[in-house]
């Protein structure tokens, strides 16, 4: 029976990599997917006979577009965005921006087919899409990134709409690039409306979206301690990256009593061994927001070790959080962090572990691991929260988001447990978040017939 699943799966990859070459991420990505789907299917023809899960590998469209645009020395520079609108079967697509110079197609449609599960799994009437564009903010004046993305949304702006796809920030996208965004968007199609979420509060943004990844992801971290009988407090916390999710989910880490010991950039990172401060982390948001500057300043400011070149997962640590990029943890990462003692890991970044990394924690008896679609799904959360809000034409306070984003999270952990139920408590979170993501969506594709 598992050697009839396995060849199951090889086919249908098989074919996934022929009708995508060359797409890696992707081809991933849908792996992690159709591991889980294809036996749960298995026994349901309705879906396996109406190709379901092939049709949710195409996506609905991509559009790749020309971005070209002068630089502050009168350069002129051209680059390559992109947005792919996976599938919209139970909203209007909704999927964050990337702007880094790694975008391409094949991380792109990754990012988009992930969101398709993750947005489902929030319960929230929204379809999946991602966006971006290989270029790099870092290094870039106000008004170089300003032009940017003015000209970017000169053609994006054709295929978006609060009905039909709504972006928001990612990588290389944060408050000031939203701004831009949303600024250009209403000029072009001079209207006001919720185009785009994590926008400011002054126009139309919604309390805790920027602090709602991070967060999201502390939150996921304590429904799966509490699910045992344990907490986050007096913890040892091991965090990559020093973005918008890493610094929000060391922020909320630290009120809970989680001992912070690292964060990092893409040059290094730094190590606190009592943990950091929550003025310290206030400090690095300063660093990062106003200057944009390296974490390795942050060694020199506190006089904490810095380790150049290197990722944080040789810290001995009891809590994970991947908070930067894909595959930053590969498999020998994840059997040093299995050596070292750890007891959970949560995905702030999307598939941020290899393949060979989650085998390694799935195999490793007693070690709690949320995927991305499960674990850092508070910040579309609070996206879908936006939107409704940006309807409604009215803000909810701080504490009514917090509760919502809370009960989503609780809600999210509640399904993985019922998809993904092991031997006793044990639960597999991949399993639980794929199945769950999938239903939802597959019913409504069904139901609008073949197409
Ligand atoms: P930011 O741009 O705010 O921060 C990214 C951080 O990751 C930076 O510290 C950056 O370092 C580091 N990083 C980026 N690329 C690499 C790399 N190749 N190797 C090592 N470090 C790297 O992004 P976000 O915090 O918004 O996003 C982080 C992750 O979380 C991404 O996977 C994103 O898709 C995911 N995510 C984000 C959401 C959001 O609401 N923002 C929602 C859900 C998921 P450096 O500055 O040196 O590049």
């Amino acid at each position: 029976m598992a050697v009839d699943k396995a060849v199951k799966l090889d086919k249908f990859m098989e074919g996934v990599t022929a009708r995508n070459p060359g797409e890696f991420e992707f081809h991933q990505a849908v792996h992690e997917v159709a591991i889980d789907i294809i036996p749960y299917i298995a026994n349901k023809p309705i879906y396996k006979d109406l190709r379901i899960l092939e049709r949710m590998t195409e996506p609905d469209r991509i559009i790749s577009f020309r971005v070209v645009w002068e630089d502050d020395a009168g350069e002129i520079r051209v680059n390559r965005g992109f947005r792919v609108q996976q599938n919209n079967a139970i909203g209007p697509y909704k999927g964050g921006i990337r702007f880094h110079p790694s975008v391409n197609q094949s991380v792109l449609k990754f990012l988009a087919f992930e969101q398709v599960f993750k947005n489902s799994l929030t319960g929230l009437p929204m379809g999946g899409a991602k966006g971006g564009a290989n270029f790099d903010p870092k290094g870039r004046s106000d008004s170089e990134v300003m032009r940017f993305c003015q000209t970017f949304m000169m053609e994006l702006h054709r295929h978006i709409g609060p009905n039909t796809d709504v972006p928001a920030g990612d990588i290389g996208v944060g408050s000031r690039e939203v701004g831009y965004l949303f600024g250009q968007y209403k000029r072009l199609v001079n209207r006001f409306e919720g185009v785009l979420t994590g926008k400011a509060l002054d126009f139309g943004g919604s309390q805790v979206r920027t602090e709602a990844t991070g967060y999201g992801a502390v939150y996921m971290m304590e429904e799966m301690l509490s699910h045992h009988g344990e907490h986050i407090d007096g913890r040892s916390c091991l965090i990559s990256g020093s973005g918008n999710v890493a610094l929000y989910c060391a922020e909320k880490l630290i009120a809970l009593g989680g001992k912070v010991l690292t964060l990092a950039d893409s040059s290094g990172f730094i190590y606190a061994k009592d943990g950091l401060t929550k003025d310290q982390v206030d400090w690095v948001k300063d660093l990062k927001n106003g200057r944009r500057g390296r974490i390795q300043e942050v060694s020199k400011e506190f006089g904490l070790k810095y380790y150049k070149g290197k990722k944080p997962w040789g810290i001995a640590g009891e809590l994970a959080f991947p908070c930067a990029t894909q595959n930053e943890i590969d498999g020998s990462d994840a059997e040093t962090l299995v050596k070292n003692g750890v007891r959970a890991i949560c995905e702030g970044a999307n598939m941020p572990t290899t393949p060979e990394a989650v085998r390694v924690f799935s195999a490793a008896s007693g070690v709690l691991h949320a995927p991305a679609k499960a674990a850092n799904a508070g910040g579309v959360a609070v996206s879908g929260l936006e939107m409704s809000q940006n309807s409604l034409r009215l803000q909810w306070t701080e504490a009514e988001v917090d509760l919502r984003l809370r009960e989503i999270v609780k809600k999210i952990h509640d399904e993985c447990v019922e998809h993904g139920a092991r031997k006793g408590k044990q639960v597999d979170y991949f399993k639980g978040a794929n199945i769950a993501g999938f239903t939802k969506v597959a019913n409504a594709m069904l139901a609008y017939g073949v197409m």
